[in-house]
């Protein structure tokens, strides 16, 4: 046998749920719901569809390892230097970059749970522990990260807005929380759905860099651009700390056709204001519906909500799947009761209830 490096033990891999395809001929289907992975569901902006088109005619070329016109036009919209910035194949990509330079053997990250698992992966990956200290009423808790925080923390992971639960910290609850974090530990702040939210009380992790150096952001042109198949994500942060992350980037890691697609989705104002208003318009549509059927949600700053369906997730899950509407069961994210429900256009969720309400009167 050809031994495997310890940490590997630790680790177990990504279960996907079924494929669209799977379920259709599962249960002889031909039309299904995807609302399981807080996808567009407008798909993405006219115009990336044209420029990746235009892209195909010149296929064989290696990328641009650099992103250099994609990194120009974030720079640009940011207002940060392009040393600042770097890309990865999802912002998934980044965090185990991150953890790749940051963390040894011995070394300690702090999160929460229930998060994004890529936090835990990527540290135990590296060998390193991960602490996880319970959200307080499905929120990050904040204090209790820095109550956990030791000689050995390398890195806390904060996802903000929380996926699954959707809760989201103030700015008052970050600017207190960094004056307290030791510079040497690297706070990295995961603004997957950041375009979802436009409150006041959201914090400005971008101003917040010019005063701490130990502080980063993280992005996504999955979720609000609608480009998840592409796989591309950027982080923005202090110079020093992205040159050293990006020693461990592959060189191309990022293809053209993603570039292509996140440079012109950029362009597309108009789709991010379809987008937004659909989002709020669905969201809004979704608690009227819990409400009237007296189901438990966790109001959300994203595209998505958690419901307590009141029955065992994975029983609800299959159910729901029968009917041709994935969702994420709460089991799998560990809030056994609950369901994740990504937002879908106001038809979609419409059909969706309908069939809630038929299985929970069986
Ligand atoms: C979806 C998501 C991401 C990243 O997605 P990529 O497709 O890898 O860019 C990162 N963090 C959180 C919290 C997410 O929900």
């Amino acid at each position: 046998m050809i031994k495997n490096r310890l940490e590997v033990d630790g680790l177990r891999p990504y279960i996907p749920g079924k494929s669209i395809d799977e379920v259709k001929a599962l249960y002889k289907l031909d039309k299904i719901v995807k609302l399981a992975s807080n996808e567009n569901p407008l798909g993405c902006s006219k115009t990336v569809k044209e420029r990746i088109i235009a892209y195909l005619e010149e296929p064989s070329l290696y990328p641009d390892g650099n992103c250099t016109n994609l990194r120009n036009a974030i720079a640009k919209k940011y207002n940060v230097e392009t040393n600042q910035l770097i890309f990865g194949a999802g912002s998934d990509e980044i965090i185990s970059m991150i953890t790749k330079t940051y963390v040894a053997p011995g070394d300690e990250v702090i999160t929460c749970a229930i998060t994004f698992p890529q936090y835990k992966a990527g540290t135990v990956q590296m060998g390193g522990t991960i602490i996880e200290v319970p959200l307080k009423n499905h929120t990050f808790d904040l204090e209790g990260i820095l109550e956990k925080i030791t000689a050995k923390t390398k890195l806390i992971f904060i996802a903000n807005p929380n996926n699954p639960t959707g809760t989201m910290i103030t700015k008052e609850a970050q600017e207190a929380f960094l004056k307290e974090v030791p510079s040497d530990v690297l706070v990295v702040m995961d603004e997957a759905y950041v375009e979802y939210i436009r409150r006041d009380d959201y914090p400005d992790t971008l101003k917040n860099m010019e005063q701490y150096k130990n502080l980063m952001m993280l992005r996504t042109f999955s979720k609000m651009y609608g480009l998840a198949s592409f796989r591309v994500g950027y982080g923005i942060g202090p110079a020093d700390i992205i040159e050293k992350i990006n020693r461990l980037r592959n060189p191309f890691n990022v293809t053209t056709a993603a570039q292509v697609a996140a440079l012109a989705a950029l362009e597309d104002t108009a789709f991010v204001e379809d987008t937004f208003a659909l989002n709020e318009e669905a969201k809004a549509f979704t608690y009227k519906k819990c409400e009237e059927l007296n189901l438990e949600y966790i109001p959300s700053f994203g595209n998505f909500v958690m419901i307590n369906f009141g029955v065992d997730s994975q029983e609800m899950f299959t159910a729901l799947q029968s009917k041709g509407y994935i969702v994420r069961p709460g089991n799998a994210l560990g809030m056994p009761m609950f369901q994740r429900v990504s937002l879908g256009t106001i038809e979609q969720m419409d059909g969706f209830f309908e069939v809630v309400k038929e299985i929970l009167k069986k």
